[in-house]
């Protein structure tokens, strides 16, 4: 039976979503909506907190965030999905609690400085060398454009993201638990300033989600340049699959290998239901690379195709896609609303 119980998740947007984004999160709301009462948002307000001097395609990416999510079998019936700043009592609740979040927590927060860092390398991704990179990285004193007040202040947004909802749980992988943290912490402290419990105290729900790497190896990512898309021109993927990195001491197709780190497998983990079987061929030299793409291309490509085929469907029916953000923007609204009169109540902004 479905749990009344709020589950709340966003994402940033950035364009059409890739594998990594679709094996790593969207399947796993598609299984929550079932569960939960879901909420799931474009956040594209957290996009502004590191990329606020590019927003030339942020409503467009929003819009594309969306028909991925619609084409994955996100349900408006099963689930409330909403952009970001289309609900104003966020940016009310934001202000609210950054009155009441002690700096110290923020420039402390362990994601804050490894966030910088990322961001870091990302910017001079095949710019800089190793060295070069590291010697900028240990320079770093907040002089960069990417430390804004917006930027510091995130974690904030975040933790109003999932108490304006009320959420009970948050999907995390085990390694994400401090992003939490935040949220609990302002939940009690805003109890203790103001002597009642208004927010629910968040706790993770812990999901096994599969990692996607992009095709050289590193974390698929658009600043890489290593993704696959979804919708992704079906040619464009095949030449793609063919590049992917694999052990790199196999010369000949029959030299024994390691799956551990090569790519092809790591996608075949995700599309071949005798993955097991394939380490072993490798493993024994059984089978060669090009065999082992192809093999996995062919795959890949049934599945690919039809979603490619569904996302049009949503692309060419613009007043359907309207009406979903709009109702999606309605129940977001109504039920931040809530917490928002509570707040305000409680504070004694009001009477
Ligand atoms: S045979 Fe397949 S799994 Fe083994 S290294 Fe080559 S591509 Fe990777």
């Amino acid at each position: 039976m479905k749990s009344d119980k709020i589950v709340l998740s966003g994402m940033r947007p950035t364009g059409k979503l890739h594998l990594g984004n679709f094996h790593g999160a969207l399947k796993n709301w598609v299984a929550l909506q079932d569960k939960y009462n879901c909420y799931f948002f474009v956040a594209d307000l957290h996009s502004l907190t590191t990329a606020y001097d590019h927003t030339e395609n942020l409503a467009a990416n929003s819009e594309a965030m969306l028909i991925d999510g619609l084409t994955a079998g996100l349900d408006p019936q099963k689930c409330t999905i909403f952009i970001q700043s289309d609900v104003p009592q966020v940016s009310e609740l934001n202000t609210l609690l950054g009155m009441i979040t002690p700096l110290g927590w923020l420039l402390r927060n362990p994601t804050y400085k490894e966030q910088i860092q990322e961001l870091l390398k990302q910017k001079y991704a095949g710019q800089l060398d190793e060295k070069s990179l590291g010697e900028k990285l240990s320079s770093i004193a907040g002089d960069e454009d990417i430390s804004s007040f917006g930027f510091l202040g995130y974690p904030v947004l975040m933790a109003t993201d999932i108490l304006i909802q009320q959420a009970a749980y948050v999907p995390v992988g085990k390694d994400q638990t401090a992003h939490l943290e935040i949220a609990r912490d302002l939940a009690r402290r805003f109890a203790e300033v103001y002597g009642e419990q208004v927010f629910t105290e968040p706790e993770p729900l812990y999901t096994n989600v599969a990692r996607v790497p992009g095709i050289d190896g590193r974390k698929m990512s658009k600043s890489y340049h290593n993704t696959i898309t979804l919708g992704e021109d079906i040619d464009s993927v095949r030449k793609k699959v063919m590049a992917m990195f694999t052990d790199p001491n196999k010369k000949k197709a029959n030299d024994p290998a390691n799956p551990e780190g090569c790519v092809v497998f790591a996608f075949h983990q995700i599309y071949n239901p005798n993955a097991a079987k394939r380490c072993e061929e490798c493993k024994a030299g059984a089978i060669g690379c090009v065999a082992c793409k192809k093999e996995l291309f062919a795959l890949m490509e049934p599945e690919l195709k039809a979603f490619s085929e569904r996302r049009k469907t949503f692309e060419n029916d613009k007043a359907q896609l309207d009406k979903i953000v709009a109702e999606g923007r309605e129940r977001a609204a109504a039920n931040a609303a809530k917490t928002l009169a509570a707040v305000k109540k409680t504070m004694r902004l009001v009477k």
